[in-house]
């Protein structure tokens, strides 16, 4: 019997959990030509969807976990778990961390990203919320640590970045922290109204900082709404404000200029005298924690697959890599176009022209403010079913007529939903211009997730 050939998937992102799922309804027809690995740092797989659920003690860890072994089985796929050093890609070779190396015929990458550094020393713990993956037992030490904070003045924890993880995780901080549970449940439907829901005199001040204002890219409306929930769970929110690094115990920020058309949303809690934009100032600080930015994946960033910096891999429509069609890649590693491939501003066949072309598509498209799409876990699942379908093609194909294959283009949609759950059993929905909030959408928000998680 002639060798099979191989398939190498690495990372157990949210696109590969699809793959998994679509290869195990697909095995009679790939399992005669084909060995598929998949290679994955930790046994199972987080949805980021329910991460804050999770965060914030309203839903047991089991609800956004996906254990890889079963799932592996199921789909005759062979599981390794341990972490891709580098990628030898001359020899289509993987180095993993024990020493030994693999080979593949095809590849396919979805290894998620970081969050952007944020220069520090050691006084101060900066926990990135990055990779999701380790990041409950990170969580968890540091709810020990506040729960066992022995000062006569509350602890100031520092959330850096104020987009929609940011204003979820400090909420969900907020709720993990208040500890009379069943006295919080009476008072959570009062508290909807105007009522603050932290209680203790030495709750810890949780402070949200963003360079500009929060959530730009959502809707007038929903920040509104998101707003008023981060104010009743009494957490301070620093917009306009740069953080450009942690020393000593003090948060080091610049004063940023403000746009005048944002100001009727945006209220600050310092009560410090106005500054200048440029002014640089000092906070104290006990913990940090990074919602900053995503930054590349070292394994990415190292390698020499065509990147868009800070180090996005560049792939075609089909999700191959530009100039590597054996290599596949989705979700946050991925820097793909906002716009339509086809689109007069965009040149598919020069990835070094990568910002040129978000400078064209921010002068001549006033719409288009971000030229690649926003690092989200909806992306990602999107790109998953896409990817299964190309990849699935490729392997019920004949080895021998994979040039003949014609695969699927993807095509992001133009406006997703944004559900951003708010800590209290509710969450905001924002579609567009339209916003609304409550529990009901709390509700779906986890049976859309529980729909991926448990399918
Ligand atoms: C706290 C938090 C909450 C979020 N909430 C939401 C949300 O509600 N909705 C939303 O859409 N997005 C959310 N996001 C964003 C979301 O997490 C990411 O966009 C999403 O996880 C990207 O998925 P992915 O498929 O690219 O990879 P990931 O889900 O990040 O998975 C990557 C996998 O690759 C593995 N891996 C990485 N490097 C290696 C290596 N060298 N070798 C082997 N394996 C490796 C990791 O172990 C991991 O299993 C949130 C992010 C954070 C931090």
């Amino acid at each position: 019997m002639k060798d099979k050939k191989k398939l190498v998937l690495v990372g157990a992102g949210h696109a590969h959990i699809q793959l998994l799922r679509h290869l195990e309804k697909t095995k009679p027809l790939w399992t005669p030509h084909w060995s598929v690995f998949l290679v994955n740092s930790m046994d199972h797989s987080i949805y980021s969807g329910a991460l804050p659920g999770v965060l914030a003690g309203l839903l047991p860890p089991s609800q956004m976990q996906i254990p890889l072994e079963p799932l592996c089985q199921k789909a005759q796929v062979h599981f390794l778990k341990t972490q891709v050093q580098s990628l030898l890609l001359e020899k289509n070779s993987l180095q993993l961390y024990q020493g030994n190396q693999i080979h593949f015929d095809q590849l396919s990458l979805n290894v998620g990203s970081l969050n952007s550094p944020l220069p520090h020393d050691e006084t101060v713990p900066v926990i990135s919320l990055k990779p999701i993956g380790d990041l409950l037992s990170k969580w968890q030490k540091l709810l020990d640590i506040l729960e066992q904070w022995e000062h006569s003045r509350p602890p100031h924890v520092a959330l850096i970045g104020g987009g929609a993880t940011g204003a979820e995780i400090a909420m969900a901080l907020a709720a993990a922290l208040t500890t009379q549970q069943k006295l919080q449940k009476k008072r959570l439907a009062k508290a909807w109204n105007e009522q603050p829901l932290a209680a203790s005199s030495v709750a810890p001040v949780i402070t949200l900082w963003q360079r500009e204002d929060l959530l730009p890219n959502l809707n007038p409306r929903a920040r509104k709404k998101l707003i008023q929930a981060l104010h009743r769970w009494q957490i301070q929110i620093q917009t306009y404000s740069h953080v450009t690094g942690v020393f000593k115990g003090q948060i080091h920020y610049e004063i940023q200029p403000r746009l005048p058309s944002n100001n009727i949303l945006s209220f600050e809690t310092s009560k410090k005298s106005p500054a200048g934009p440029g002014d640089s100032r000092t906070q104290p600080v006990d913990f940090v924690l990074l919602a900053t930015p995503a930054a590349p994946n070292p394994l990415i960033k190292n390698s020499s697959l065509p990147l868009i910096p800070p180090g996005f891999i560049g792939v075609e429509p089909t999700l191959q890599v530009s100039q590597y069609p054996h290599i596949w890649a989705a979700g946050d590693c991925v820097a793909f176009p906002a716009v339509p491939f086809e689109s007069p501003f965009y040149d598919s066949t020069s990835y070094a022209n990568a910002n040129l072309y978000g400078t064209k598509v921010n002068s001549r498209t006033s719409k288009s403010e971000v030229p690649f799409l926003p690092k989200s876990g909806v992306y990602a699942v999107r790109q998953g079913a896409l990817l299964s379908h190309n990849l699935c093609q490729l392997l019920s194909n004949n080895p021998n007529t994979l040039g003949t294959i014609t695969f699927k283009n993807y095509v992001p949609q133009t406006r997703t939903l944004a559900l951003i759950a708010t800590a209290d059993h509710r969450a905001i929905g924002a579609w567009g211009p339209f916003a609304m909030d409550g529990t009901w959408l709390w509700r779906w928000k986890q049976y859309l997730d529980q729909s991926f998680v448990q399918p």
